[in-house]
């Protein structure tokens, strides 16, 4: 009989000739448990999504209510569903007073090409401004705002009137203009390698887009829910984004994206054409009730403000001269080796001494350190001896 990971390699389409294949069992907290009793330390939280760690209760008892009372029931905005409104209210309460209005939907990707279909719809414009080494996600239009030549070239032509401007200069944002519909930008690249944007690129940014008409969305996917130390990463800057992009940790382990905007903004969707927009699974009932019970469990915790402190701990116990420099914003972190195969030896290693951590996707000389921000100090202690000790060993 075939083993699980034949019928995986054999059954499921591959997105690469070398997947992990961690085949793991169950997960709780900051560890991921193998098959056979393999005990690892999951240093990336499925990539900004397990904020919580895994198996939080108060979520696990959401879901299980919502599916007792019921799971789908009608394509997005049609029903008065109160798992959809409960999370929008509770969602628009934490954020700004002009973002108040929540469009459902159910990945990243999806609230990217939602957000950029928006901005279209209201401003009548069609230019799109993104940057350099930003990933936005692998639908047709989130891949036409990534900023990585080689990573779309096979899949031309996208969408049309997209210039990239380099991360973080403040000149080149002359290029923004009356016919710009939209700016969508990281507040920090992630899949760059934890690039962190200036504070007054920022404001220069938001300026602009004021000054000429153009909508300003940020693609908070990666840094949202506590990820940079704080609840939002626009928080960072002192700035108010016009739309902005969440999926990812919003689901506290359960699918689901949206998009945030004013009011007035997000009515542009109701007309010219009516249903212009829609998705049948946007907003799942059960994803809805688990996000709500994770970002109420987030908010009345300590997890965020905390982080900032456990990053230093990481940053006081990691050492190697192999670490040419750690970038980081709260616990979203990037460990510089400054070298591919390095990273890639470091990798493997790290698995078999009972760590899983992972590159990015445009910047492969570094490993991510992006835990669930539930990690104790003592567990960080572990992990960065388990680091410490397989970066001595390539
Ligand atoms: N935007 C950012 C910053 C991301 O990191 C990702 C995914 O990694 C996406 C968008 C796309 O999200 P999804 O994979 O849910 O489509």
């Amino acid at each position: 009989m075939l083993s699980k990971k034949h019928l995986f390699l054999k059954y499921l389409g591959q997105t690469s000739d070398s997947p992990c294949s961690l085949e793991i069992d169950y997960a709780e907290g900051i560890y991921l448990y193998g098959i056979r009793g393999e005990k690892y330390i999951d240093i990336i939280s499925g990539v900004s999504v397990s904020n919580l760690g895994h198996g939080n209760e108060l979520v696990k008892d959401a879901v299980k209510k919502q599916i007792d009372k019921h799971t789908h029931l009608m394509v997005y905005g049609e029903y008065v569903q109160s798992p959809q409104v409960d999370l929008a209210v509770y969602l628009s309460g934490i954020l700004p007073d002009s973002l108040n209005s929540v469009y459902f939907v159910n990945s990243g990707s999806e609230a990217v090409d939602t957000a950029l279909k928006l901005a279209k719809r209201h401003t009548r414009k069609h230019k799109i401004i993104s940057f350099k080494n930003a990933y936005h996600g692998s639908t047709h239009g989130a891949i036409s705002v990534t900023g990585q030549e080689s990573f779309k070239n096979s899949f031309r032509p996208l969408l049309p009137e997209i210039y990239h401007l380099d991360f973080n200069s403040i000149e080149q944002l002359n290029e923004i203009d009356n016919s710009t519909a939209c700016v969508i930008v990281e507040p920090v690249q992630a899949e760059a390698g934890i690039i962190v944007a200036h504070e007054q690129f920022m404001h220069k940014l938001r300026q602009k887009c004021t000054d000429t008409g153009t909508l300003l969305i940020f693609d908070e996917i990666q840094t949202g829910f506590g990820r940079t130390g704080k609840m939002f990463g626009f928080q960072h800057f002192g700035i108010v984004p016009d739309i902005i992009c969440f999926a990812k940790a919003l689901g506290a382990g359960m699918p689901i994206g949206a998009i945030v905007s004013s009011k007035e903004i997000m009515d542009s969707f109701k007309s010219n054409p009516i249903l212009g927009h829609i998705t049948t699974f946007g907003g799942h009932p059960v994803s809805c009730a688990a996000a709500l019970a994770g970002l109420k469990y987030l908010n009345n915790s300590e997890l965020i403000t905390d982080s900032v402190r456990k990053a230093n701990i990481f940053i006081d116990c990691l050492r190697s001269d192999k670490i040419v420099e750690i970038r980081h914003k709260g616990l979203f972190m990037a460990v510089d080796l400054g070298d591919f195969n390095l990273v890639m030896s470091f990798i493997k290693a790290a698995i078999k001494n009972g760590l899983v951590t992972d590159w990015f996707l445009f910047y492969d000389k570094a490993f991510r350190i992006a835990p669930p921000l539930t990690i104790t100090d003592e567990e960080i202690i572990i992990a960065c001896k388990i680091i410490n000790k397989t970066l001595k060993e390539i």
